[in-house]
């Protein structure tokens, strides 16, 4: 059973919880509005940086700065950075994200890479499959920055994801030791925590998957909150007893 009346901050996820493709999701605005700036957006995106992503959101309303938006892929990229810096990288990622770990000191390269990092690479081919596939064949530590398969598209769609294209890769090395930086796992949740500056008791993850938000939330100590139909817990409201339901009573 929690409160929220001892909530003070919230991690927010983004795709399906704030926005859905091209548009902002009713209620998201006021929503951010309420926290009067005690929120991250913590998102497995493993395709934007942080500035273009604020820059994307204002385009649809919604002014969210930089500092408040922890992504998959650059958060990979900071991290390989700090624990091996000008580490040798390959990369099978957006232009964004190359362009990102140069300003990290990292160095892209084609062979004989310390690193093979997959991102969410709309470029993806057979040649970038075999350079990384060979890459950890011969040694080359494997990150990735999301594990999801795919996220949904207009209509339904299937958008295949990161984690397709870890999929792949694994099916040619087989079972490789490798990390994976997006929810569910805790990467996301300590960076944004950290950009909160608060105790986890006084932060709710919200979001809509409960295998990515849900579940990574439980394992990292946090509550959570599902987003449904669009209704976005209200701070001060009265407390509820199960996350999810508590919502849709909160909109009661
Ligand atoms: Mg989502």
């Amino acid at each position: 059973m929690g409160s929220l009346r001892d909530v003070h901050g919230c991690l927010v996820d983004l795709d399906g919880t704030l926005v859905r493709g091209q548009q902002a999701l009713p209620g998201a605005s006021a929503f951010l509005e309420a926290l009067e700036g005690r929120f991250v957006i913590v998102s497995n995106d493993a395709e934007h940086t942080p500035l273009e992503l604020s820059r994307g959101l204002k385009r649809l309303g919604l002014a969210v700065a930089q500092r408040r938006i922890v992504l998959a892929g650059t958060t990979a990229l900071d991290e390989i950075a700090l624990r091996l810096p000008r580490a040798r990288i390959y990369m099978m990622a957006s232009k964004s994200l190359m362009a990102h770990a140069r300003d990290q000191g990292l160095v892209p390269v084609q062979t004989r890479p310390d690193i093979v990092f997959l991102g969410r690479d709309r470029q993806f081919s057979y040649e970038r499959l075999t350079i990384a596939a060979n890459a950890v064949r011969d040694g080359a530590e494997l990150v990735a920055a999301n594990p999801d398969l795919v996220h949904p598209g207009p209509d339904g769609a299937i958008v295949p994801e990161t984690g397709a294209l870890l999929a792949a890769l694994l099916a040619c090395t087989g079972p490789v030791p490798h990390r994976v930086i997006g929810k569910p796992e805790p990467a996301l949740f300590e960076a944004g925590l950290a950009l909160l500056k608060l105790p986890k008791r006084a932060v709710v993850m919200v979001g809509d998957n409960p295998a990515t938000d849900g579940e990574g939330a439980r394992r990292f100590g946090l509550r959570y909150f599902e987003i449904r139909d669009g209704v976005f817990p209200l701070l001060g409201s009265a407390p509820p007893q199960h996350e999810s339901a508590s919502l849709l009573a909160l909109s009661a």
